[in-house]
C-alpha cells in the first residue's frame, strides 16, 4: 500500500462519482508501472497536526503575521505529497527521494557531509568500490532528506533575513511574509517525515535481511502505521501537550542529524508494536503512547528550526562565505 499513497493527490473536490474512481484507477495504473519508492509519512492527518501544533506554539518574540499563519501553516504540511503525480513527471521523479533517508547506507560515513553535492560525491566513490548491489548506493535511494530539510531551512532564514531588512528600511513587508509562510510550512513536512522512524530506515515497508523477532515482511506496514493508525487513532490535541517552548540550536545540521538517529534507533519498536496488534483498528496504549511521542517529536523539532532561523536572522552575514571545497577533477572539454 505504501507505494500507492499517491491516491491522496487527487483534489479533494472529486469526492464522489464516476470521474473521481476512474482518474484514481489511472493514477494507480500509473503508479504501478513506475514501482517508485514513494512514502508519505504520516499521511494528511499527521502532516498537518505536526504543523498546526508547532504553529500554536510559536513564542510571542516570533512575528505577528507568522503566528497567526495557523491555517496556511497546516494546508502546508502535506504540500510536497502534492508533487507525486505522474501528470508532473519532472517534479515527481526529483522530489522523491527528498522524504527519507537510509541511515544504514550511510553508517560507513564518520559523519555525513553538511552540503548535498559533496554527499553525491561521496556516494559515487562508495558506489565505484563496491561489487555488490552497487546501484543501492545511488543518491536517490540512499535518500536526500537532511539535504532539503537544511535547503528549506536556509530559505526560510534568508526570507526572515530580508523581512527585518525590509522593516528596518520602513518598507512593505507582504511579498516577503508570503514568502516566509510558504517555507515555514514546506519545512514541516521533512522535518515531520523524519519522525517517523520508517523514513529513515532500508527496513521502511516489511523487515529485509536476517529476521530472528520474525516481523512483518508484508509491504504494508509503512502506510499501517502513519496513515491508517494515525487517521483512526490519533488527532493534534493527543500531543500538543508534549510539545515545549523552542530552543535555539547550536548546530542546525548536526542537531538534525541526531533526531534522525534517534529517529532510526526506534524502527525496530515500529514493527514489535505491529507484531503485537498495537496498530490494528484501535491499536494498543503503547502504540498510542509511542505513536503521539513522534508526532511531538517532529514539532518540537520544526519549532525549534523556526525559531532558530529566526533569531540567527539577525545576526550579520559574514562578509565572505567559506572557503570553496577542493575542485574536483577536471571535466574533459565537450565535443
Ligand atoms: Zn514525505
Amino acid at each position: 500500500m505504501e507505494r500507492l499513497r499517491g491516491y491522496q493527490l487527487l483534489p479533494l473536490e472529486l469526492t464522489t462519482g464516476r470521474l473521481r474512481r476512474s482518474l484514481i484507477s489511472v493514477a494507480l495504473s500509473a503508479l504501478m508501472l513506475f514501482q517508485p519508492r514513494i512514502a508519505a509519512a504520516w499521511g494528511n492527518e499527521g502532516h498537518t497536526y505536526v504543523n498546526r501544533v508547532a504553529a500554536q506554539k510559536m513564542p510571542l518574540s516570533m512575528p505577528l503575521f507568522l503566528r497567526r499563519a495557523v491555517v496556511e501553516i497546516e494546508y502546508l504540511g502535506p504540500e510536497p505529497d502534492r508533487w507525486r503525480s505522474p501528470s508532473e513527471l519532472a517534479l515527481k521523479n526529483s522530489q522523491e527521494p527528498d522524504h527519507f533517508i537510509d541511515l544504514e547506507r550511510v553508517s560507513w560515513l564518520d559523519s555525513l557531509p553538511p552540503t548535498r553535492y559533496e554527499f553525491y560525491r561521496k556516494l559515487y566513490e562508495k558506489r565505484a568500490a563496491t561489487s555488490d548491489h552497487p546501484d543501492d548506493y545511488l543518491p536517490e535511494r540512499v535518500g536526500l532528506q537532511p539535504y532539503i530539510t537544511m535547503e528549506v531551512y536556509g530559505r526560510l532564514k534568508s526570507a526572515f533575513r530580508d523581512y527585518r531588512q525590509l522593516r528596518a528600511a520602513h518598507q512593505p513587508t507582504d511579498a516577503v511574509q508570503q514568502a516566509i509562510i510558504f517555507y515555514a510550512g514546506w519545512l514541516g513536512h521533512y522535518v515531520a517525515d523524519a519522525s517517523q522512524p520508517l523514513h529513515t530506515s532500508i527496513q521502511y515497508n516489511g523487515w529485509v535481511g536476517p529476521n530472528p523477532s520474525l516481523y512483518t515482511t508484508e509491504h504494508h506496514i509503512h502506510g499501517q502505521f502513519e496513515s491508517e493508525y494515525v487517521r483512526a487513532n490519533i488527532a493534534a490535541k493527543d500531543f500538543a501537550s508534549l510539545v515545549k517552548a523552542p530552543e535555539r540550536l547550536n548546530d542546525p545540521f548536526a542537531d538534525y542529524i541526531a533526531y534522525l538517529k534517534t529517529s532510526n534507533s526506534l524502527v525496530e519498536k515500529v514493527y514489535e508494536l505491529e507484531k503485537a496488534g498495537g496498530l490494528t483498528g484501535k491499536g494498543t496504549p503503547e502504540a498510542f503512547e509511542f505513536t503521539t511521542h513522534r508526532l511531538a517529536a517532529g514539532s518540537q523539532m520544526l519549532l525549534n528550526l523556526w525559531y532558530t532561523a529566526w533569531l540567527e536572522s539577525a545576526m550579520p552575514v559574514p562578509e565572505h562565505g567559506p572557503a570553496r571545497p577542493a575542485a574536483p577533477p577536471p571535466i574533459p572539454p565537450r565535443k
